[in-house]
């Protein structure tokens, strides 16, 4: 049998458009080429509209774990007081990397499935001494998305001192984040909604951020040190580390396919295919790790149904056979379900498919469900009925 086009239907990295994969292939440049130099400022400020960054962008080699880095860095160190806020294994990444670095931290950690809400970092941050808040936009453990316009107000309203540090791995590119709601920092990678190759990561640093990179003098680190870069983000001829030049030219054709769509627009499709495939799992049994109204528009966690015939391993395996490639659950609900990420220039025939290739493993494994029935949901839903 001609085996099923494999969807990568996991959390990052996502399906790349052919013309992207195409700049990856195509000849070197040197990065002091004039066209490679044009290309690359013309990238750094579309990529600080994106976010309405009043700053910087920063696009450095390196995964999303290094903008992690990149973003404690730049903004504290041992004299600071930091709150360190997490909704899963993502923020607790954040925690221990923060802890490594010796920094004085604070943490506050939601139930798996819910968020830390602006009530209680109010509450935290009231008691005063703080000068840093760092949080996560989506966790991708548990499919939550921060409400971060709404956390972001409270901080500008409540807490105008402390600066607002946000790990928007798993939702920029596919979830509006506006620096000007009051975010300092935020961050992300490009094999996410961005949808290119992983390989880079995006820090975006608004000014108030690079104030506080020039009150800290001289860092430890050197190669995500913002006073290093800045030369290079604001005049692309200079150079610090050599530009990873392929990669940057398959991101500006990927940022060109993402403002053609147009931003807005492209949010919209994220939070609509989003709500549409909870809703097809939901047919087939399937319930979310999200709590109803934290779902993220970019990846869902599914928990399997209470009568599940077979083991995880062997669902998602047969999930794969029949092309739809998907990740396993973390901590502790490893096992209990599959996370799924929907984020990136995914259309009507990969949705259908994806959602085909789990149905068909459902009714293969033995799952009590009606053939067709999340698919039903999905081309109602497509078709706009
Ligand atoms: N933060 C979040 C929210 C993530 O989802 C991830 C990766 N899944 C990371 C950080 C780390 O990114 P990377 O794997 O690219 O280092």
């Amino acid at each position: 049998m001609i085996p099923a086009k494999k969807l990568v239907m996991i959390p990052g990295p996502v399906p790349v458009s052919l013309s992207v994969l195409q700049k990856l292939g195509s000849e070197v440049k040197a990065h002091t080429d004039p066209e490679f130099v044009a290309e690359f400022q013309s990238l750094l400020s579309e990529l600080r509209s994106i976010t309405n960054c009043d700053g910087i962008a920063f696009l450095v080699a390196g995964s999303g774990t290094m903008g992690m880095e990149m973003a404690i860095a730049n903004i504290a160190d041992e004299k600071d007081k930091v709150l360190v806020c997490s909704n899963g294994h993502f923020g607790d990444r954040y925690i221990s990397i923060c802890r490594n670095r010796g920094l004085d931290i604070t943490t506050m950690e939601a139930e798996w499935g819910k968020s830390v809400t602006p009530e209680e970092v109010d509450r935290e941050l009231s008691k005063g001494g703080y000068t840093v808040a760092v949080m996560t936009h989506v966790e991708t453990s548990t499919g939550v998305e921060l409400h971060l316009e709404k956390m972001a107000e409270m901080m500008k309203e409540r807490h105008p001192d402390v600066l607002f540090v946000v790990d928007g791995v798993a939702a920029g590119g596919g979830v509006k984040a506006d620096m000007a709601w009051g975010i300092d920092v935020y961050f992300t990678c490009t094999q996410k909604a961005f949808c290119c190759v992983p390989g880079m990561a995006i820090v975006w640093a608004g000014q108030r951020a690079l104030k506080k990179r020039e009150e800290l003098k001289s860092i430890r680190e050197s190669y995500v040190d913002y006073a290093r870069w800045i030369p290079v983000m604001t005049d692309t001829k200079k150079y610090w580390g050599t530009p990873a030049v392929n990669n940057i030219s398959a991101l500006k054709e990927s940022v060109r396919i993402m403002l053609e769509e147009g931003l807005e627009e492209r949010y919209r499709r994220h939070r609509n295919h989003a709500a549409l495939i909870v809703e097809a799992m939901a047919a087939l049994g399937f319930r979310t790790l999200a709590e109803d109204d934290l779902r993220s528009p970019t990846l869902s966690i599914f928990l399997y149904p209470e009568n599940m015939p077979v083991e995880d391993l062997s669902f998602r395996e047969s999930c794969a056979d029949e092309g739809a490639l998907l990740a396993a659950c973390l901590g502790e609900y490893a096992g209990k379900g599959f996370r799924m990420g929907h984020m990136g220039n995914i259309d009507k025939h990969m949705l259908i498919s994806a959602i085909a290739a789990i149905e068909r493993a459902a009714i293969s494994c033995g799952l009590d469900v009606k053939p067709g029935a999340a698919l039903a949901v999905m081309q109602l839903g497509l078709a706009g009925k």
